[in-house]
């Protein structure tokens, strides 16, 4: 059996009525309900018979059939029983599916991947978010958590835009920064809020992301992430203020490496690019340069 009859409000309610369940605004239960979405969606995707995916809140599975279709093994992780239970009743019996009910949050993905699949080639990741994870799941991704080839996320609007901010604009932040030294933008298209059930206060945005390894530092990795948020922490300071104290350097050593990187050290960090956030972080921390 599968759950064709998601792409109406009227469907969606009586799916739920039937269920007896609510929609959870604390996790961001907006449905999405319009198969040209679905489409676009699995178009940039672009799932086959060769793929492992990882979905994330697949609520009642608009999405989740459609990439079970495809012939892809899917690793679902919803944390509402109530949708576990109507993805169970639709979609269970496909052995290419893999229910998790849990909080993503919480749950070591990797670990999860090696437990169903064993050895599995870089997986595909695949949301509409809850909103209220949405960065902590970027930076995840970004920190490479799991070996990930492409990310087709849906995700407010705003969010979106700051990771690819221009400079000195006031959507730049550290989103932008370690989300461009870890992956690109391939694609991205607005969505209304009105194709979701019950629709959201704002507009969402589906964008796909490709990992690319220009960090290539990994052993600073986590420090890199630490200097840029810590830069932005204090943006209204200059950007030798606003790092120190860090690693154990004087204000007179972070003053000198901004210097050597080719900074301004008066600047502040929404004027730097992320290149040079990169350079500095590679002369802090492990001086090579
Ligand atoms: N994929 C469905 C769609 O496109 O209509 C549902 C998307 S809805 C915006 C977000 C989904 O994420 C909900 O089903 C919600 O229950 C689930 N969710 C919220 N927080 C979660 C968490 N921490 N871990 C796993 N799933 C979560």
């Amino acid at each position: 059996m599968e759950n064709k009859e998601l792409a109406s409000p009227r469907e969606i309610k009586k799916l739920l009525q039937t269920y007896n369940l609510a929609c959870h605004k604390k996790w961001g239960q907006n449905f999405l309900i319009d198969r040209n979405i679905v489409n676009k969606i699995l178009q940039e995707v672009g799932a086959g018979p060769e793929d492992y995916i990882i979905e994330i809140g697949p609520g009642p599975g608009i999405l989740t059939g459609p990439l079970v279709d495809s012939g892809a093994k899917v690793l679902a992780v919803e944390i509402d029983h109530g949708m576990v239970k109507i993805l169970n009743d639709f979609l269970g019996t496909n052995e290419r599916l893999c229910l998790v009910q849990s909080d993503v949050q919480k749950v070591n993905l990797s670990q999860l991947c090696c437990f169903y699949w064993g050895n599995f080639p870089p997986v595909k990741i695949v949301a509409n978010l809850p909103y209220y994870i949405t960065s902590s799941l970027l930076y995840r991704l970004f920190s490479r958590e799991i070996p990930w080839e492409k990310a087709v996320l849906m995700m407010q609007k705003e969010v979106a835009q700051r990771l690819t901010a221009p400079v000195s604009s006031p959507d730049y932040g550290a989103l932008t920064v370690i989300g461009s030294c870890s992956a690109s933008v391939t694609s991205g298209f607005v969505v209304s809020r009105s194709v979701f059930y019950p629709p959201p206060k704002v507009d969402s945005m589906v964008i796909t992301l490709e990992p690319r390894g220009f960090v290539n530092y990994p052993e600073v990795e986590k420090d890199f992430f630490e200097l840029v948020k810590r830069a932005f922490a204090k943006r209204r300071k200059n950007i030798v203020n606003a790092l120190h104290p860090l690693a154990g350097k004087s204000k007179e050593e972070l003053k000198e490496t901004v210097k050597y990187v080719g900074v301004d050290p008066g600047k502040r960090a929404e004027e730097l690019t992320a290149e040079e956030f990169a350079k500095l972080s590679r002369l802090i921390y492990n001086e090579k340069g």
